[in-house]
């Protein structure tokens, strides 16, 4: 809440407006070859924010295999430093989890997250499809499972967590994001077939409820998944390596926090102003 001492308070927010957390779409918006539009920001939006960033599965069990037989957790690492490099920089305090791949157990990456008072968690994955959609091809010598029928992003949200509004509002605010910023989603996992059937939330921006997900359903701040692509299709492999789709994503996570939690980007107005 905003507890404005002075007449003089509003206008100053109006002015620090221009300088601080700024997302105009003529100045802060940067095109690119492929299309993107990366949402650059200014200033710190998302200052007094503590963001759980998961990084998925573990080195024991690196969850889907890539097209060149490349276990997800690495992917999921590479993704999570440069979203957490990319939070940092918009001010918001990172509580990275399983950086080192050593957390096995699901409910544990929460339960680290509700210890240092994480305002929200997000974990970060790498997808992967269906096995009917298996074909295989040799890389470098070795016969491989791949397919290139779905490629894109998706983001799930859980109805069974703790804070299951606040969870969608920031499920839908990401998947807006990355829509906008000129990427698109994957409809797969709203197949009706045995391993997928999600009901999606939004389907123009890949967004889907998954109720049991156990990351998500046992966290008591809202909590989000994000599928970065699709590692079993051959050329969105390489794309997620990407340090440019990396950086795309990150400014796009930062965009949405910053819309879903705007009252700290206002405290830290005041600060700057020693108003509060
Ligand atoms: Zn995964």
């Amino acid at each position: 809440m905003i507890r404005p001492s002075s007449p003089l308070v509003p206008a100053l927010l109006v002015l620090c407006c221009f300088f601080i957390g700024g997302f105009s779409r003529s100045e802060a918006e940067e095109a690119s070859a492929a299309g993107w539009k990366k949402p650059a920001f200014t200033g710190q939006p998302l200052e007094g924010l503590r963001v759980a960033l998961d990084v998925g599965h573990s080195r024991l069990t690196p969850g889907a295999i890539s097209a060149r037989g490349r276990g997800e957790f690495l992917f999921n690492v590479s993704t999570a430093r440069v979203i957490a490099g990319v939070l940092e920089k918009a001010g918001a305090k990172v509580i990275l989890i399983n950086a080192d791949g050593a957390i096995t157990g699901l409910a544990d990456r929460a339960v680290l997250a509700g210890k240092e008072k994480a305002d929200c968690f997000i974990s970060v994955h790498h997808d992967s499809v269906n096995d009917k959609y298996l074909r295989s091809w040799v890389h470098e010598g070795v016969s491989r499972p791949y397919a290139d029928n779905f490629r894109g992003y998706s983001v799930f949200a859980s109805s069974k967590n703790a804070k299951a509004d606040r969870s969608r509002e920031i499920g839908l605010a990401v998947g807006a994001a990355l829509f906008e910023a000129g990427l698109k989603p994957t409809l797969h996992h709203n197949e009706p077939i045995k391993g997928e059937n999600r009901p999606l939330l939004d389907a123009r921006t890949g967004v889907y409820e998954f109720t049991d997900l156990v990351v998500l359903k046992s966290a008591e701040m809202p909590a989000i998944l994000l599928e970065c692509g699709v590692i079993i299709h051959r050329e969105e492999e390489l794309l997620v390596q990407d340090p440019a789709y990396q950086d795309l994503i990150a400014h796009a996570v930062v965009k949405a926090l910053s819309t879903v939690f705007p009252r700290e980007k206002k405290k830290g107005l005041f600060k700057l102003f020693g108003t509060e």
